[in-house]
């Protein structure tokens, strides 16, 4: 309380302190009015490989757009979603949009693209889950490679059983997991031999500091190595400059997704630049084509 007031007190700080509980009530009330108005919507960032930068998937990450008060942060509406169960059906609309919005870019650009989504523990515990997956990959005609679903290392601890027949009827379509923001949860190497996992997602904690903090790049060296001795992929999450892409790639982290290589933008925006990146490899084949 002291501090507060101090010379440094910040007025939007204090209010902002105040008002959160009623905030967050009719903000939750609002949650269900605006799934009806269709306030909800998915961005989609850049999976790039790490040597060529060349764009090889997406994550869809949502977004809620409320008119007259701006965007709304996952890290805010996804908690509530996830307390309320609004999250199965906000989720399972994020997976068939995102498949069929992927199909749409590969149309573009003319080559295949694979499409990671954020799957929830309260989703992951659904029943219906597997019809959802199903009914995603039927609607948008991917194949099941195309889609990585991406889950925290939580959702494998504490429901092992439940998580370990569920993954292999996922795994049985050819539906591929990753783990998300991995170091962070419940690590256990157990689960790495006991899960089918394909893709290992290096948390941005441990990317902020490369390639100076010697901790960080020790925890990112062993990573990489370990998946790449398990046939696991890697990417590294939050790259936003140079040094850390050129570290990461020299050490053999085989993706990379952050700021630095793209932003999460809408469909619009990713269409564009497709286009302008497919325009620019036909004018160049076509120079060497046409020539006479
Ligand atoms: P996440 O799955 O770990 O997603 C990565 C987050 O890092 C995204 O935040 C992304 O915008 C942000 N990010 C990407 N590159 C950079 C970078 O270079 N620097 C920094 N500082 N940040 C970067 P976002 O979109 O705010 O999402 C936050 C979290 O909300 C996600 O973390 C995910 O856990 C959750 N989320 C988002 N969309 C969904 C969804 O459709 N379903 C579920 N269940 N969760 C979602
Ligand atoms: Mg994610
Ligand atoms: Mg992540
Ligand atoms: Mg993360």
């Amino acid at each position: 309380r002291a501090k507060e007031t101090g010379k440094a007190r910040c007025v939007i700080y204090s209010a902002e302190k105040f008002t959160q509980p009623e905030h967050d009530v009719s903000l939750e009330a609002a949650m269900f009015q605006a799934v009806r108005d269709g306030e909800f919507l998915l961005h989609y960032q850049p999976i790039v490989d790490a040597r060529s930068r060349q764009i090889m998937g997406f994550e869809a990450l949502m977004r809620w757009m409320r008119p007259g008060t701006g965007m709304v942060s996952p890290a805010q509406f996804i908690p509530m979603a996830e307390s309320n169960g609004l999250i199965n059906l906000l989720g399972g609309w994020a997976l068939k949009a995102a498949c069929v919005q992927i199909k749409r870019f590969e149309e573009i650009i003319g080559r295949p693209l694979y499409v990671s989504v954020n799957v929830s523990p309260r989703q992951f515990r659904n029943d219906q889950f597997i019809d959802v997956m199903n009914d995603a990959i039927r609607l948008s005609g991917l194949n099941g490679e195309q889609l990585l679903l991406e889950i925290t290392e939580g959702i494998l601890m504490s429901d092992p059983e439940h998580a370990e027949s569920l993954l292999n009827a996922i795994t049985a379509r050819k539906v591929r997991i990753a783990i998300d923001d991995f170091g962070t949860g419940y690590s256990s190497l157990a689960y790495l031999k006991r899960f089918p996992i394909a893709t290992l997602k290096i948390d941005r904690a441990f990317i902020k500091d490369l390639p100076r903090s010697v901790k960080d790049a020790a925890i990112c060296n062993v990573v990489i190595s370990l998946a790449s001795h398990l046939d696991v992929n890697t990417v590294a999450e939050g790259v936003e400059n140079q040094e850390q892409l050129d570290y990461l790639a020299k050490q053999g982290c085989g993706l990379v997704q952050g700021f630095f290589t793209g932003r999460p933008l809408p469909p619009q925006e990713i269409i564009s630049l497709l286009e302008a990146e497919q325009a620019a490899r036909e004018a160049a084949s076509g120079e060497t084509v046409d020539e006479p």
